[in-house]
């Protein structure tokens, strides 16, 4: 089986489950919580192994506890850790995660730490080169992500940009990508269009193709998605459920396209996949610890 590389980031997810999300200055008496594995490309490594995809995560942590947990719950998840440098000047990221448990929305505050002086001549770009799917998001230092993308490109690999959190992309950038995957806020972001229909996300996809990128998809929340290569367009409604946690949900998504993609199915599959792999994903609390199994999808 082909690899699936996936650049980005681990943060020890410390998640506070209660009736609402604190209001400044306020305090309540929660729930429940979690200490799980948190960052967009962690969450994504996990998606994509709990499916039964090969996956090496490219990252960077500090010599702590909290990198301790991150290579245990990797390895956990047979997901390849060998790319991971760990660093004795820097800590390990974190993530404070505030979460209303009736509607399973969030407010997240993300130290990144050590995946923030990630630099390309650390990384061994041999496993770049030798993947199927090259698999990143704006969580790490731009030049990075740049410099890995066209790794991945002149290497034939298929790419993935999760451009998320959202952030000035230079021109460069939209030639190395095959797949955008924004949500809404990030789509407004990119292109000024304010998404609140299909008949939106049209419009900014069809803007984001406009500027190099080859396929566009636009993740809708509990609305589902929006895809389109400036052809063929699709809109799936959000797979059916019980949302107690969205956090990861992006993730999620973005790690069951990967997976598709890496088995080979068509783009039509492939989203039909991600979107119940994301749904799925909204059912349990914990951002990595939430992703769903391939025998959960049956
Ligand atoms: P992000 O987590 O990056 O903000 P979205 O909120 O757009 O991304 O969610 C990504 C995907 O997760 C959606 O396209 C959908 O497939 C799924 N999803 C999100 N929220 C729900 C929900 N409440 N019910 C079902 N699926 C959801």
């Amino acid at each position: 089986m082909s690899y699936i590389s996936v650049l980005g980031i681990f943060v020890a997810d410390i998640s506070f489950s209660g009736n609402k999300i604190p209001n400044i200055g306020e305090t309540i008496l929660g729930d429940s919580y979690n200490i799980g594995p948190g960052g967009k490309g962690c969450n994504q490594a996990i998606a994509i192994s709990r499916l039964g995809g090969k996956v090496n995560f490219i990252s960077k942590l500090g010599q702590d506890d909290y990198g301790k947990l991150a290579i245990n719950k990797l390895k956990k998840d047979n997901i390849d850790t060998s790319n991971i440098i760990i660093s004795d000047k820097h800590k390990t990221g974190v993530a404070g995660i505030l979460v209303d448990q009736n509607t399973g929305k969030n407010a997240i505050n993300v130290i990144v730490g050590a995946p923030s002086t990630l630099r390309t001549k650390e990384i061994n770009l041999n496993i770049i080169k030798k993947s199927k799917i090259f698999l990143t998001q704006l969580e790490i230092p731009k030049v990075t992500t740049l410099e890995c993308l066209k790794v991945a490109k002149d290497s034939g690999v298929a790419t993935i940009l999760n451009p998320a959190p959202a952030s000035t992309l230079s021109k460069e950038f939209f030639n190395l990508i095959d797949f955008f995957t924004p949500n809404e806020t990030e789509a407004e972001f990119y292109t000024g269009i304010k998404i609140t229909n299909e008949k939106d996300a049209k419009q900014a996809a069809d803007k984001l193709i406009n500027l190099g990128i080859k396929k566009v998809i636009i993740t809708l929340g509990e609305k589902g998605l929006f895809y389109s290569d400036g052809k063929d367009e699709i809109f799936l409604k959000a797979h059916p459920v019980k949302a107690v946690d969205t956090t990861g949900a992006g993730d999620a998504f973005n790690g069951g396209f990967a997976f598709g993609l890496s088995q080979g199915k068509k783009i039509r599959e492939c989203l039909e996949l991600a979107n119940k792999v994301a749904g799925l994903s909204t059912t349990k609390l914990g951002a990595g610890d939430g992703m769903p199994f391939y025998k959960d999808l049956r």
